[in-house]
């Protein structure tokens, strides 16, 4: 009898938003430690909170680009527990009356034969403050507290128990870390504890009701993910084999040796002692206001990928990674617009191909990029009207990057343009068919093979640049005797 692993995600988003939830402190990450912190922060005695409009805006959007409901009214809860790095004694959270309910995920898995679609279900998403950080210098048996990140926003985002699979929660946690990107809610740095996940993980036998779960805490890349679900999951069924029970705890993944251990046995709700904040009012929005954030959503990730498949013609996997990012997409399209239909694949193939490559090598996002959309569709027209070969233009590419000149510049600087010019090519063929008189006269006695010889000597003699349809052409002619 078979096991099936069943996993549900919680991921903590930090929200892109300038100061921090209930504080005017800068949110930003920041190397040197305790340098944006306020008596919010501190926790002093009686300082308020109060409440940041844009951290809402950004919970809106993401709730309702996942097709939540954004609640007209919730409520901020306490949950008291004690932590060095939490002053207060209670992290200020949403706990009966979340800012967004509901909501689902498709994501896109690869199945033995194609792409498969699913659902996720979100059951809710919350904001909350973050808690500080723990700083384990080697200073003799101390440890310091810092609380810059005390304060900052985030939005917690739980979703159904949906998952089978490591590979479907790690594409699950992709496709939310793109989505809150391109709308521009989270950074999704994960490197920077900017994008979270915490992973619920069960074994049962197929049809039997859900089994008790074990919580894995703050994975920080998808590939960790991927590892403590597959550990977790391998840990659990041995457990169950050998007649034991799986224990409710919350559990840590050690990278360096790719196992869980226990952290602490799971706390219960009823723990924390969740009571409404007292110092925060209800937050009550308008619907127009929900409304108007709603209108003001982008066309989201996974349309636009479909209609580059739909529309351009693009391959799937193309059009996925063209949309990883919006400011990617929004390059391509700009270039492939100009270049109408008939470009749009080959657009493709330069911006994640050559486009990619020099973007990568000199480390900067495509924002930074020294060659704009119109610069490359410039480029790729000249390819397309035959001015260039696509040789060429991989170089002139590069010297554009490099210096930040337009295409025509280079091309008319350097010679580079092809040569399609009939007269010149055919003056240039009968040249050489007359300096080659034995292998022109082998040739036409049926030694067919040697065409390529002559076309060789006409590229050489172009250094290349011959339009090569029309250099077939005219060899022909002059070499059938025309
Ligand atoms: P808590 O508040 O204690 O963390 P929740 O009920 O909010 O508990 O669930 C947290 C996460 O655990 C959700 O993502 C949910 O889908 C997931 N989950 C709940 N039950 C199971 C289970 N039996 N196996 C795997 N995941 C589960
Ligand atoms: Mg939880």
């Amino acid at each position: 009898m078979t096991w099936e692993t069943v996993i549900g995600l919680e991921i903590h988003a930090r929200l892109l938003t300038r100061g921090k939830i209930f504080s005017p402190s800068l949110s930003a990450f920041c190397g040197s430690p305790n340098v944006n912190i306020s008596e919010v922060d501190l926790g002093l005695p009686g300082a308020l909170p109060v409440l940041n409009r844009a951290a809402v805006e950004c919970a809106a959007r993401l709730g309702l680009a996942l097709g939540g409901r954004v609640n007209l009214e919730s409520e901020f809860a306490r949950k008291n527990y004690f932590y060095p790095d939490l002053p207060k004694g209670y992290q200020i959270s949403q706990y009966e009356h979340p800012i967004v309910s509901g909501g689902e995920m498709r994501i896109v898995l690869d199945g033995a034969e194609k792409r498969v679609e699913k659902r996720v279900g979100v059951t809710r998403a919350h904001l909350e403050e973050d808690a500080g950080k723990l700083v384990h210098e080697d200073w003799d048996a101390m440890s310091g507290v810092d609380l810059n990140r005390a304060g900052s926003p985030l939005l917690e985002i739980v979703s159904e128990p949906d998952m089978r699979s490591a590979a479907e929660a790690s594409a699950y946690a992709r496709e939310m870390r793109r989505l809150a990107r391109w709308l521009g809610v989270c950074d999704g740095e994960m490197q920077e504890g900017s994008f979270r996940v915490d992973a619920n993980i069960s074994v049962r036998r197929p049809g039997e009701d859900f089994g008790v779960r074990c919580e894995i805490k703050n994975l920080n890349s998808f590939r960790f993910l991927e590892q403590a679900i597959e550990y977790e999951a391998a840990r659990q069924i041995r457990v169950k084999e050998e007649g034991g029970e799986v224990l409710q705890e919350t559990r840590l993944f050690d990278s360096a040796k790719g196992e869980t251990r226990t952290m602490r046995g799971k706390e219960d709700a009823h723990d924390y002692r969740y009571f409404p904040d007292p110092d925060l009012p209800v937050l009550r929005l308008s619907a127009e206001w929900v409304e108007e954030i709603r209108r003001g959503l982008p066309e989201l990730p996974r349309a636009r990928s479909a209609r580059f498949v739909s529309e351009h013609g693009l391959g799937e996997a193309e059009a996925e990674l063209l949309t990883s990012e919006r400011a990617l997409s929004d390059f391509y399209e700009a270039a492939a617009r100009k270049l109408g239909s008939g470009g749009a694949k080959a657009c493709a193939n330069w911006v994640v191909g050559d486009l990619a490559a020099l973007l990568n090598k000199d480390g900067v996002g495509i924002e930074d990029s020294r060659i704009s959309a119109d610069g490359l569709a410039g480029l790729l027209g000249r390819v397309e009207s035959g001015e260039i070969s696509g040789k060429t233009a991989k170089e002139v590419l590069e010297k554009m990057w490099r210096s930040g000149e337009d295409s025509g510049a280079i091309i008319a600087r350097e010679g580079l343009g092809q040569i399609s010019d009939e007269s010149e090519l055919e003056r240039l063929a009968r040249e050489i068919v007359e300096r080659n008189a034995k292998q022109a006269a082998d040739y036409r006695g049926g030694k067919e093979r040697l065409f390529g010889f002559f076309i060789g000597q006409m590229m050489a003699a172009t250094k290349g640049r011959a339009n090569p349809k029309t250099a077939n052409e005219i060899m022909r002619r002059v070499l059938g005797g025309n």
